[in-house]
């Protein structure tokens, strides 16, 4: 297997999961039908960071949820797939819409629904509590859980392997919309 950096280094666009990647997979139902799930900040801030990087971000989640569209929008994801019963229908579209080759696609995931995207992507990814069949057909584990700072590990990994940080770091200081950026991160 090609070492996972090498791997990395191809990326330009992070498809992601919801429940049990973005999420810790727990949620709230109230009497009413609707639920709360809970995400990470640092997961956000890794999710803007590779924006910043020119990377795109994309979820694709099997259910609908208007917590998890709203956290979408707040984080200025473009491409939102929910109540997908095959992920694999999205992940064609989106290799079509950004012209981009599968070996430049990483996805992060953590159960079965997950398995044959990341069976086709340049670089998969497993939460650290993701099931173990996951965990076997994939390039990298994190060792953070899902929803709790495993994205950010990953999205981390990546833009290491790119060695993207200076120039985060200078549109960071460079930029008008500075406190548009930081309002992002920080939400
Ligand atoms: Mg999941």
């Amino acid at each position: 297997m090609m070492d996972q950096k090498e791997l990395a280094k191809n990326i330009k666009l992070i498809i992601m999961d919801v429940d049990g990647t973005l999420s810790d997979g727990r949620f709230f139902m109230f009497p009413n039908g609707d639920v709360v799930k809970s995400f990470d900040v640092k997961d956000g801030t890794g999710i803007v960071f590779a924006g910043l990087a020119g990377i795109k971000i994309a979820i694709i989640s099997g259910k609908t949820s208007k917590t998890v569209q709203k956290r979408a929008e707040e984080l200025h994801i473009d491409d939102y797939y929910e109540g997908i019963a095959n992920k694999t229908v999205p992940f064609n579209e989106l290799l079509e819409k950004y012209s981009l080759t599968k070996e430049e696609v990483a996805y992060i995931g953590d159960d079965i629904g997950d398995a044959e995207v990341m069976g086709m992507v340049g670089f998969s990814a497993a939460v650290g509590d993701a099931h173990p069949l996951i965990k076997r057909i994939s390039h990298y584990i994190a060792k953070r859980y899902g929803g709790r700072g495993a994205v950010r590990e990953v999205i981390d990994f990546i833009l290491d392997a790119q060695e993207k940080w200076p120039s985060i770091f200078s549109k960071l200081k460079s930029s008008e919309d500075v406190d548009e950026i930081l309002k992002k991160i920080n939400s």
